[in-house]
């Protein structure tokens, strides 16, 4: 691989820490950039800034000061507003994009899933039941606020209101096991599952356990992608595209 180029890696993601980590192994220069949203971040190695852009205006000035050779764009696959930036700023400033993001969940014989467009959506697919596990994270809650059912939210850090009126939050991060999230779900008689289709092993074990308890699960369908840029599905792919560069 070329080691003069400088490679930013929008990340917030375990593929992008892994991608971080496999360039600098590699020697490459490598920025990673975080949103900040997350107070105590897993950092990755190399160099790190932490913060927004300021839109796609913003990143596409940042790029050309900063001399950028390449973007990976290795935000989470719910991350729209910053993949739409990095679209929009890497054509501006004239800098090639690639995206970088894990596949989809699959479901498995047995599974009951329900795939909904939106958060507000699996608000209303989840409005019959009683006790209602949130797994979307902590931005967006808002849109089950006005639910009356008890709602387990579970985020890394503590969510913002408004939340439901009966809420109980678990503030935990993953990856998690089949058996804790199997304890997790009995504990707190869960009757229906809500996760964002985020797809890859951290966060997967819920599903499994879902199944293995014949509960229902809520998905929210990914946010299409930027029209015209290259993608690839795994930190090994993103490095061979990287060195054919
Ligand atoms: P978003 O809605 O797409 O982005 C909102 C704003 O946050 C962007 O416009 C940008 O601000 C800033 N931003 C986002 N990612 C950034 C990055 N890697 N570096 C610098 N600025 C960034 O994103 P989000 O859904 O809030 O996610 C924020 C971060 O959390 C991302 O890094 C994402 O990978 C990670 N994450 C998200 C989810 C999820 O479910 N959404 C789950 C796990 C991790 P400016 O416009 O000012 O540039």
């Amino acid at each position: 691989m070329s080691r003069t180029g400088r490679v930013l890696v929008l990340g917030g993601t375990g593929e992008a820490r892994r991608l971080a980590t496999a360039l600098v192994a590699e020697d490459v220069d490598v920025l990673s950039s975080l949103a900040g949203r997350v107070a105590d971040p897993r950092l990755p190695p190399g160099e790190v800034r932490i913060g927004g852009f300021g839109g796609a205006a913003g990143l596409a000035a940042w790029l050309t000061e900063h001399t950028v050779d390449v973007v990976v764009d290795a935000t989470h696959p719910f991350a729209a507003t910053m993949t739409a930036s990095a679209a929009a700023a890497a054509e501006v400033a004239r800098v090639p994009l690639l995206r970088l993001q894990r596949p989809g969940w699959t479901a498995q014989p047995g599974d009951d899933w329900r795939w909904v467009d939106s958060l507000e959506a699996a608000a209303a697919a989840v409005a019959g039941f009683d006790r209602v596990f949130l797994t979307t994270g902590r931005k967006g809650l808002a849109a089950f606020a006005g639910l009356t059912a008890h709602c387990l939210v579970r985020s890394v850090d503590p969510p913002d209101p408004p939340l439901p009126a009966r809420t109980t939050v678990v503030l935990e991060r993953g990856p998690f096991s089949l058996d804790d999230e199997l304890a997790l779900l009995r504990e707190h008689a869960v009757q229906v599952v809500v996760t964002k289709d985020s797809g890859g092993a951290m966060t997967a074990a819920k599903l499994v356990a879902a199944r293995e308890l014949a509960l229902p699960v809520v998905l929210v369908r990914r946010p299409a992608l930027p029209p015209g840029v290259p993608t690839v599905a795994t930190v090994d792919d993103a490095v061979a595209w990287l060195c054919r560069r």
